[in-house]
């Protein structure tokens, strides 16, 4: 019997360590790299807490050494599917039961597993599968995970002390029930801490997933089933579901126990699971959660007050960090005409000093882009403005996949606001820059909020602080996470919680309490001390 009020105050987060040469975590990192690039595992399918091996695989590899195998794979059936379904709907019945500082503490041991034994695990494989440098994978793969198990823990117990007021003679209280079904957690490749948080945020308010894990983020996202089970989450709770999208999100919208859908990935996925849902809403036990976090063409806009070093510094990172592949990565930016020529002098400059290569060599700050598709899905826009009469490329725009799916960063210069690259997202390291009369700063925002369909990040550069406040008032619909002399990446939990709307998602705040609310469905309580025992009102006694 637990009946104690439990307090689980504000973290901090999770410092990002240093890696130095000869560091502990330095040597531990190496020795993890080394094991892993030499050991090929075998993925199984979990369901219920069971391995499943179906035969029919598939091959994790490097993107950055794309005949180098990691792992094989097994993929789902709409057997294993159903079966899923089923152990899902089985843990249900004690976990949606379970006392909520319970579940509480198997979150916050996962962090502090992650924290410690983990961290090199985890950081590894998110390296090798995921082509990140040691610090975009500390970052993501054990900092941003890691924060989201403390901070979400925080937020919960907020949200349960959410309680209405009592009348006079009756007490009133809110349980805020976990959804009466599943929810399907259907995660991008891109972040290891968004895979987690995909399934862990509904899990930690009582709810049991069926896990779609990206095909090419298999390795870190196996790697994070092992630690849930050693935090001891009970079997079930999250079923692991490797294999093609469209057969799970089809068969899991088509179930009776359907809950909710906790996505972050392109639009188009999204909207596809979106009408699948509303196909079949009649069979459903209540309206489905549908939660996701879609595309982007984030944007950099600049006033002729800015600081054109600071700006050249944001731009470069801002857009060719883990080679452009954030969501929040820059990829159109609008500056003034005075400005361009140092801005792109410096991004010149940022650009010859860069490496681009392995992961295992710490000294490259460019990596693979994800996989074949997404190669080639970026080569054709940089050919396309080779070819363009109102495009040049001036800085990169070489590509190489003869050993990994190398892109150079690449800069478009364009004299069309319109112009392809400024608005269809392309996830790759490629900005896309419209210089602009400086006297057109009013007419140019307003090209910026009308350009792109998507609403997800943007940031402003300027000294002059009310024209900054003009312009970021006047895009106020622009951008869901917005920076002022910042990259429009790199969002913090508990600092900055991170969505976008318009075509950029349901803008629910990964990282605050917003998101998690969508996991519950409150059940208001009202009790009577004393029962009327008598219809008439006073007047009429
Ligand atoms: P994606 O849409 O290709 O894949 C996302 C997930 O959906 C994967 O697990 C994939 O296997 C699965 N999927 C693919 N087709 C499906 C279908 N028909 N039914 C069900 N599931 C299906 O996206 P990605 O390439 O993994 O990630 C890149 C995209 O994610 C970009 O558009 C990026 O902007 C977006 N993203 C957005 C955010 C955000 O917070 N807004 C964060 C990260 C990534």
């Amino acid at each position: 019997m637990n009946n104690s009020i439990v307090n689980f105050p504000c973290p901090a987060n999770e410092p990002v360590k240093s890696y130095l040469k000869g560091s502990p975590e330095r040597i531990a990192l190496d020795a993890e790299l080394e094991r892993q690039y030499n050991t090929e595992i075998e993925i199984p399918i979990i369901i219920g807490g069971k391995e499943i091996r179906t035969g029919n695989t598939g091959k994790v590899t490097c993107p950055h050494e794309h005949d180098h195998v990691l792992a094989t794979y097994h993929k789902v059936s709409e057997k294993e599917v159903n079966m899923a379904i089923e152990a899902a709907m089985e843990a249900h019945k004690e976990w949606s039961r379970t006392d909520w500082t319970v579940r509480a503490a198997i979150v916050l041991k996962m962090a502090e597993l992650l924290a410690t034994k983990y961290r090199p695990i985890i950081n590894a494989a998110c390296m090798l599968g995921q082509s990140k440098n040691i610090y975009q994978a500390e970052i993501d793969s054990a900092c941003e995970t890691i924060d989201f198990f403390r901070y979400n823990v925080h937020f919960a117990s907020k949200i349960y002390s959410m309680q209405p007021k009592n009348g006079v003679g009756n007490i009133n209280y809110t349980e805020y029930r976990p959804l009466e079904g599943f929810v399907l957690a259907v995660t991008p490749f891109n972040f290891t801490s968004i895979a987690s948080n995909l399934c862990m945020s509904p899990v930690l308010m009582g709810n049991v997933a069926l896990w779609k894990p990206s095909t090419t983020s298999l390795l870190s996202n196996y790697y994070l089933m092992k630690l849930y089970e050693e935090a001891g989450l009970p079997a079930g709770v999250i079923n692991f579901l490797p294999g093609s999208g469209a057969l799970i999100g089809n068969t899991c919208t088509a179930s009776h126990y359907f809950a909710g859908i906790h996505f972050t990935g392109s639009t188009g996925t999204f909207n596809s699971l979106w009408n699948a849902a509303g196909a079949n809403l009649g069979k459903y036990i209540s309206y489905p959660r549908l939660v996701g976090e879609t595309g982007g063409k984030d944007f950099i806009f600049v006033h002729p007050s800015a600081d054109p070093k600071a700006v050249a510094t944001a731009a470069f990172c801002g857009a060719f960090e883990f080679q452009g592949q954030k969501c929040s990565a820059a990829s159109r930016m609008y500056i003034p005409k005075s400005l361009w020529g140092d801005v792109l002098g410096r991004m010149k400059e940022l650009a010859s000093e860069v490496k681009m290569g392995d992961v295992m060599d710490h000294d490259n700050f460019i990596n693979a882009v994800i996989d074949q598709a997404s190669f080639k899905n970026i080569s054709s826009y940089i050919e396309y403005a080779k070819a363009a009469s109102d495009a040049q490329i001036v800085i990169g725009g070489k590509c190489d996949d003869s050993k990994g799916w190398f892109v150079e960063p690449t800069v478009i210069e364009t004299s069309n606001p319109h112009f392809k690259s400024m608005e269809e997202e392309i996830f790759g390291p490629v900005l896309t820059v419209y210089p602009y009369d400086d006297d057109k700063v009013e007419e140019t925002v307003k090209l910026c909020d009308g350009t792109s369909p998507y609403g997800l990040t943007g940031a402003v550069f300027g000294r002059d602080r009310m024209a900054v406040q003009k312009i970021a008032d006047d895009l106020r619909y622009a951008a869901g996470n917005f920076y002022i002399n910042d990259k429009p990446t790199g969002a913090v939990v508990g600092n900055q919680p991170f969505g976008g709307s318009r075509a950029s998602g349901t803008n629910d705040k990964a990282g605050g309490e917003f998101n998690l609310i969508r996991w519950v469905i409150p059940r208001v309580v009202k009790e009577t001390l004393v029962s009327p025992t008598d219809y008439r009102y006073t007047y009429m006694k």
